[in-house]
């Protein structure tokens, strides 16, 4: 047999890509075992009634044919309408590109800007497919610690210290996934200043821009010399919760970026199904209220997470400015996180994931995620809070 190319076999290196703990929950609730599981940033409940009801509407009338690879020119006018109040950016629908969910917009972006060899900044703590996404176009990823103490803010000495003649582009997530930081704007102004010094790409991942709490949403591209630079992922999985539907779009700076990128497409996925088009036309064309409403529930399930995991004087948590999860600090009581998240697993049967697998920024840490139902998820919280107690006073 002809032997795979290397850049293939490298994407994920090593045998623990930080699911572990997920993985034994899964196989403890094979043998029938009642676990809770808050590992993965995916919703408890389905999409809205009236998106599905389009879809269906769309395939009974056989929209089943190839879709557009760039999108349908009303959805990526309804992409740029929703996208210029979110980015603070005037954004042409030409420049808006369909993909199948953010990760395929993330991969995109990495085509877009690395050639084999090329160097990537990701700051971390990262959402866990970044590096592996990176490797899979053939660049390096370089990773960039920042401190909890900092609120996770990515400070522009690291930044700089880690740049060498290679680096091509900065990968930056803000609202961030796992800690639910919202970069402000002076940390973004920094970040931007060494894009324009080094002529970088900056690949901002904007996922969680619906979902903020506390504070306001700033993104890089709205910031004075960025907008020709920046590439904006988007996406409504988290936002519409329509995590299945693979309804993401990449937005680009200009159409020549766009176009390639349509090329890009037009050797991948081939554009989006026609029916899922036309789904996300409609949740799109009914304005601001669905996506308001799935923030305002992980809002109030954020308030109650946090009054839960208080109970515990033990527990250090920041309530989460932004997204869905809540990022536990452990290093006082639990340095090795990874072997109290499965403690935790066998003793109480919640499942969380250990903050290694975000970087070594969040060792020491365990996230939970907000997607359990909301007496679900305070019983859980509930568990982890009296663990912790039981932790501290264990020999
Ligand atoms: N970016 C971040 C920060 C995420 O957390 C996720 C999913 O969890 C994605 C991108 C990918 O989302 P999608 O389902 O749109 O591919």
């Amino acid at each position: 047999m002809p032997t795979l190319s290397p850049r293939i076999q490298n994407i994920v290196p090593g045998a623990d890509d930080g699911w572990g703990v997920q993985e034994k929950a899964y196989r403890m609730m094979r043998e029938g075992r009642d676990i809770i599981l808050l590992t993965m940033g995916d919703h408890d409940f389905p999409t809205a009634e009236p998106i599905r009801q389009a879809c269906a509407d769309a395939l009974a009338a056989g929209r089943t044919t190839y879709g557009s690879i760039h999108g349908i020119v009303p959805l990526r006018d309804l992409i740029a309408k929703r996208g210029s109040a979110a980015h603070g950016v005037e954004i042409d629908p030409d420049h808006v590109v369909l993909s199948m969910g953010g990760q395929a917009a993330l991969f995109a972006a990495a085509s877009a800007t690395l050639d084999p060899g090329d160097e990537a900044i990701v700051i971390e703590p990262y959402y866990a497919t970044y590096a592996q996404t990176i490797r899979a176009v053939g660049g390096v990823p370089v990773t960039v610690q920042t401190r909890a103490d900092d609120g996770f803010q990515p400070d522009s000495d690291t930044l700089r210290a880690a740049m060498t003649p290679k680096t091509r582009m900065i990968l930056c997530n803000s609202p961030n996934n796992p800690s639910g930081a919202l970069y402000t704007r002076a940390t973004l102004e920094k970040i931007a200043a060494l894009c324009i010094e080094h002529d970088l790409w900056l690949v901002s991942d904007e996922v969680y821009h619906s979902q903020v709490y506390t504070g306001a949403h700033v993104s890089p591209a709205a910031l004075p010399g960025m907008r020709e630079r920046t590439l904006i992922i988007d996406s409504m999985s988290k936002s519409h919760a329509m995590t299945g539907w693979r309804a993401g779009w990449l937005i680009c700076p200009d159409s020549e970026t766009a176009n390639c990128v349509i090329d890009l497409f037009l050797t991948s996925a081939y554009g989006l199904a026609p029916f899922i088009q036309l789904a996300m036309r409609a949740a799109l064309a009914t304005g601001k209220g669905p996506e308001h409403e799935i923030a305002e529930r992980y809002r109030f399930r954020r308030d109650r997470a946090v009054a839960a995991l208080s109970r515990s004087a033990r527990l250090k948590l920041h309530a989460p400015d932004a997204a869905m999860y809540i990022l536990i600090d452990l290093r006082h009581m639990a340095p090795d996180a990874e072997a109290f998240a499965y403690a935790l697993l066998e003793e109480t049967g919640v499942a969380v994931m250990p903050g290694d697998s975000f970087g070594a920024s969040t060792a020491g840490h365990i996230r939970i995620s907000l997607t359990a139902s909301d007496e679900v998820l305070t019983e859980a919280c509930t568990r982890i809070a009296r663990f912790a107690d039981q932790w501290s006073t264990a020999p």
